[in-house]
């Protein structure tokens, strides 16, 4: 049986975390005199909610997750942080995760002192089980995965997903940033199944909103309750809080328009560039963005660039070679670089 404080580092087991003010009182309707606050300049003279309550329970229902099974970072690439830092015992663990797939759990085992080990996914960007089990010891507390996942932007086979979760033995990690994009529907139904799954959802991505820094983790509440224990005191600011909310509220159905529509030009891009003479393959995509090998990707990464429109050279990344990424933008966007790509090819072909 998965314990959770089996794999807990033994110094955030017994830490007592700092109590703030809004943690000892959490009425609402008071005369607030005990948290060094300045009186005037409100609303933003108070601290916000630490355990954003609000928020949560707006979130709980679009999730569909209870509120007990909600942390909230500052990003995802928080609890990205905070889970290392809560599981993983510098200079000694080590933490797993697939190659190619988003730099930030490289970067953060790095900061952390915590070895990294990485599997390369098959030639058609899925997992590779057998060896991805393989290279776990008794020290490996946490393996991430992400799924559409980054650079490659296709879903991960659910069924390979389970027999990960289902054999490791310490903490996986799906990094969903792109879900709301994809046709697999993620794996927020099984979440009570597994107690050693973590689940990564962001406002950055689909709700528009990367300017305000808002990831959501979703895993039992024994995990959360680590995670509260080690974050700062007032990790997400009021005017974040309030924006997310007011966004759920009032916009929920304008996301799902915004989706729709970049999922719309993602086709019709994916469709065009596949066309094009500089093209040797684009993939398919479950994202807002797409890879497309490239036969001389520096020359068009540069030729686009002085058009002022940057793309992304994946082009050195371990199975994408010869790859630039394309991020899905407004029509405008897209219709402009497609009249510049046009123009590209009829200069050089
Ligand atoms: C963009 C992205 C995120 C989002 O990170 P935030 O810190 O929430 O902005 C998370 N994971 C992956 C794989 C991403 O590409």
């Amino acid at each position: 049986m998965f314990n959770i404080d089996d794999i807990v580092r033994p110094n955030i087991k017994g830490l007592v975390p700092y109590s703030s003010a809004r943690n000892e009182y959490t009425g609402k309707n008071a005369i607030f005199l005990d948290a060094n606050e300045n009186p005037f300049n409100a609303p933003l003279n108070r601290y916000p909610d630490p355990l954003q309550f609000d928020l949560k329970r707006k979130i709980s229902r679009i999730k569909n997750v209870a509120v007990e099974k909600i942390f909230l970072g500052n990003g995802s690439d928080e609890p990205i942080d905070l889970l290392i830092r809560a599981f993983c015992e510098p200079g000694a663990d080590n933490i797993i995760s697939i190659s190619p797939s988003y730099g930030m759990y490289e970067v953060c085992a790095d900061i952390n002192n915590i070895e990294f080990r990485k599997v390369l996914l098959t030639p058609d960007f899925q997992l590779d089980v057998e060896p991805l089990l393989k290279v776990a010891d008794a020290k490996s507390k946490i393996l991430f995965l992400c799924s559409p996942n980054n650079p490659t932007s296709n879903c991960l086979k659910r069924e390979d997903m389970i027999k990960v979760i289902e054999e490791f033995k310490g903490l996986v990690v799906i990094d969903e940033a792109y879900i709301d994009f994809a046709p697999c529907t993620g794996m927020l139904d099984i979440l009570d199944k597994y107690k050693n799954m973590v689940i990564l959802h962001t406002f950055s991505k689909a709700w528009g909103l990367a300017g305000i820094r808002l990831g959501m983790c979703f895993a039992d509440p024994q995990i959360i309750d680590y995670l509260n224990k080690i974050k700062y005191p007032y990790n997400i600011n009021i005017l974040t809080q309030n924006k997310a909310f007011e966004l759920i509220e009032n916009y929920e159905k304008e996301k799902d328009g915004w989706v729709k529509t970049i999922v719309e030009w993602r086709e019709r891009l994916i469709k065009k560039i596949g066309e094009k003479k500089f093209t040797i393959q684009v993939y398919p995509s479950d994202a807002n963005f797409f890879m497309a090998k490239i036969d001389d990707p520096k020359r068009l990464l540069t030729y686009l660039r002085d058009q002022g429109i940057i793309i992304r050279d994946r082009s050195k990344v371990a199975l994408c070679e010869g790859c630039l990424r394309f991020t899905v933008g407004t029509p405008e966007e897209n219709t402009l670089m497609l009249d510049k790509l046009v123009e590209y090819e009829r200069l050089n072909y």
